[in-house]
């Protein structure tokens, strides 16, 4: 009997992203950077300007149509994000302006409740300097230590180390999900796991996973979870933090403002509700709205569609890059996924990086906001290709032509 399998039609979908079909030097683009932003398909380009259109207005305080209009409108994509990544309650979402945002709102809201003088924070070696920087300030402020799980030469994580690491004095966890400068997929259930079993809760920065595959944050149980929202092929300027309500309700406002009051006198101010209580100002109204189609485009393709098709485009592309003459992967995880990060012998990555955008290949060069990954593996950047359900083989076949193509200028 044949089973219905489903195939991802990439000359589809390339149809639905209108950036894919511009020249860069004369060349067809081939864009290969999609770990920094993704490309925004014309849904949700169509959906911000009908928002300016026709609906343009602020939310939450109005009375009259085009107020209550777009607030309907905002509120939607909250629940939109509330199912994308199965959340229970309404309450635990908190727009953001992106992951940035997210973690420094805990790191600054959590921090200023909870850690004391004494108090260990944990992260680990491969973080993103948004998800070490917030914790560092807290530390100096409370007087507390961060602590960094150590990764091996693979760049994985070193879970015994890890396990060691915590002590009573560990009252935080804020790891990444997947590594944006080596594609390295932290083993974050297991992480939850142990840090439960010692009641320390943990925050998952998701900002390279949840457009790669479906995250459920009650089978993760994680407390804390933030994303951008242009990683997601939504607009920039936009994000998400997840946190459950036992923490959230404890937590004193991030900002002060607008929206975030239930009201106010020059004596006192009580705060309004989760989530508004950390939505303090006029938010990207339109990027919000925008961020609501692009889950809807992505629920329309399938996130388990979009993972396969992933997996087996980085798998060839592992394969083809590698076998490409004195380049040398950084990176080489077990559990891997879409960010391929390399050196090629003698060539600086910049300059790689600028030959290959002479053949319209976009590809990221430095150190990719990850300085102590580089200083572990004792470089000072890579050149990384980071791919998306829109990238094809046939564009992996043209940039490993090209690397060759560095080598006859700089060899
Ligand atoms: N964390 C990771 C793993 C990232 O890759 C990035 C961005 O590249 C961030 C955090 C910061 O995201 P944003 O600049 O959208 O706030």
């Amino acid at each position: 009997m044949l089973t219905d399998v489903k195939i991802l039609d990439v000359q589809k979908i390339r149809k639905d992203f209108p950036i894919l079909h511009t020249l860069v030097h004369g060349k067809p683009l081939v864009y290969f950077d999609n770990a920094a932003t993704t490309q925004k398909p014309l849904c949700v380009i169509q959906k911000e300007e009908e928002y300016y259109k026709t609906l343009n207005s602020n939310i939450h305080r109005g009375v009259h149509s085009l107020s209550q209009k777009a607030t309907t409108a905002y509120e939607q994509a909250r629940e939109k994000v509330l199912r994308f990544f199965n959340a229970s309650r309404l309450s635990e979402i908190i727009i953001t302006k992106g992951t940035t945002d997210s973690i420094n709102l805990v790191a600054s809201s959590f921090g200023k409740k909870f850690i004391k003088e004494g108090d260990e924070i944990i992260i680990s070696h491969l973080e993103h300097h948004s998800n070490i920087v917030p914790w560092q300030l807290l530390c100096e402020e409370k007087g507390a230590a961060l602590k960094v799980i150590p990764i091996n030469d693979k760049g994985e994580i070193i879970f015994e180390a890890f396990e060691k690491l915590i002590s009573e004095k560990t009252k935080f966890i804020s790891v990444v999900y997947v590594s944006n400068s080596l594609g390295t997929v932290n083993p974050v259930k297991e992480i939850i796991q142990l840090a439960h079993s010692r009641n320390i809760p943990v925050l998952i920065d998701a900002a390279q996973a949840i457009q790669h595959f479906k995250i459920d944050v009650q089978e993760l149980d994680c407390d804390f979870l933030a994303f951008s929202g242009h990683k997601l092929y939504a607009p920039t300027g936009v994000g998400i933090l997840y946190g459950k309500e036992k923490y959230l309700e404890e937590m004193p406002p991030y900002q002060g403002g607008g929206d975030m009051i239930s009201s106010v006198t020059f004596e006192k101010t009580t705060y309004n509700s989760l989530p508004y209580k950390f939505e303090a100002g006029t938010p990207n109204i339109a990027g919000v709205i925008g961020m609501g189609t692009a889950i809807d485009y992505l629920n329309e393709i399938g996130m388990d569609l979009i993972s396969s098709y992933e997996k087996d485009l980085f798998e060839y592309a592992n394969a083809k890059l590698s076998s490409v003459e004195k380049l040398t992967p950084i990176g080489t995880a077990e559990n891997k996924l879409s960010v391929f990060s390399f050196a090629l012998e003698g060539i600086h990555p910049h300059d790689i990086g600028t030959i290959l955008d002479f053949d319209g290949i976009a590809i990221r060069t430095g150190h990719h906001c990850t300085q102590p990954v580089m200083q572990r593996f004792g470089i000072p950047a890579t050149a990384r290709i980071s791919l998306s359900f829109y990238n094809t083989k046939e564009e992996i076949d043209f940039t490993a032509d090209a690397l060759k193509k560095v080598f006859e200028v700089f060899g």
